[in-house]
């Protein structure tokens, strides 16, 4: 099916106490792995590309080929942005087909500026029908500030008030997660987040998944977390079955590659069950019906929110063009883009 709409799976995932899967993909192997995995568990998933990686690798090619699987897979994908600190970032990975992007605006910057600079982000991304997600407080990472990682929790009494001033869809609260940490040691301030959560209807995301133990992980799903995204120990197991692999001297670089795919593939596996997102593609349940899959949907009924074309263009995006190719709608939601900056 098509790269797919996230909200109708986060309200899913809000009704049934569940976290869609975000995980990080590089190339080939790194996505067949997730996708295999939640085609394996038939559930929807996110593949998350980090905006660092626009310098590795050619985005519109790889951005294309996820289509193309994606487009060939009965579990709707979800592609996301991850942590973009510019502007310029969103607006090519909307061309792309991204349906949701993180905006996390420049480092070290002001609440205020912040705020501005994220309603920017909204107002481009929404134009285009892709949702987005913005931090609040702010998330370390291993190696570089982890130690700062209790004080830089997010403030509950500022949540409502970023989510009201910025229009996001997706609110990724810091609760002491740590990015890149591959044992589950992180402290979680799961009060903070009970507040939060308490305290704005905006879907919860968390991130650095990998550092948090998992009867923690299910608690903050319990107080609202919809999205979990976990990276360290998918590549951590990919790492230790390339050098098994490399110890026996078996294989070429083809089998080397192979082991990439299954360690993703086998670490997703195992998320998605701790996260409870399992059988959500499932005929018995209304979520399917979101969804235009035909392998196990009973019901092919379009929502509001999705079409059978392409679900996340908004008609208003479109406009007349519905006679028009995809590429054309593309063309036209990036001139509308084009338009917005100039005039800002
Ligand atoms: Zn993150």
């Amino acid at each position: 099916m098509p790269l797919a709409d996230i909200r109708p799976y986060l309200e899913d995932s809000r009704r049934k106490k569940y976290a869609l899967g975000c995980f990080n993909v590089f190339d080939t192997e790194t996505l067949e792995g997730v996708i295999e995995a939640a085609v394996n568990k038939k559930t929807p998933v996110v593949c998350a590309i980090y905006e660092p990686q626009f310098k590795y690798s050619d985005l519109e090619s790889f951005t294309d080929l996820i289509k193309n699987i994606a487009s060939k897979t009965d579990v709707p994908v979800i592609l996301h942005l991850d942590h973009a600190t510019e502007l310029a970032s969103i607006i090519r990975a909307i061309k792309c087909g991204f349906t949701a992007v993180m905006f996390d605006g420049p480092v070290g910057a002001s609440f205020e500026e912040k705020v501005e600079k994220t309603k920017k982000a909204v107002e481009i991304a929404h134009l285009a029908g892709a949702t987005v997600e913005a931090e609040l407080g702010y998330i370390t990472r291993v190696g570089v500030d982890e130690k700062a990682s209790q004080e830089n929790i997010a403030d509950p009494k500022l949540a409502k008030e970023f989510v009201e001033r910025t229009g996001i869809d997706i609110l990724a609260p810091a609760i002491g997660s740590v990015h890149g940490m591959g044992e589950q040691k992180a402290t979680i301030n799961l009060e903070m987040l009970r507040q939060i959560s308490m305290s704005t209807n905006c879907y919860l995301s968390l991130h650095g998944g990998s550092g948090v133990d998992d009867s923690i992980v299910q608690q903050a799903i319990d107080l609202g977390i919809n999205k979990a995204s976990v990276y360290t120990r998918l590549s951590n197991r990919a790492i230790e079955r390339v050098k098994d692999c490399l110890s026996t001297g078996k294989g070429d670089i083809s089998v080397i590659l192979n082991e990439v795919r299954n360690g993703f593939r086998e670490v997703v596996e195992d998320r998605l069950e701790v996260l409870r997102s399992v059988n959500i593609c499932n005929p018995a349940n209304e979520t399917c019906h979101y969804c235009t899959s035909e392998k196990y949907c009973v019901s092919k009924a379009s929502s509001p929110l999705v079409s059978d074309s392409q679900p996340y263009i908004k008609s208003s995006a479109i406009g007349s063009m519905s006679n028009r190719t995809y590429e054309d709608v593309l063309n036209n939601v990036s001139s509308l883009i084009a338009d917005y900056v100039k005039n800002k």
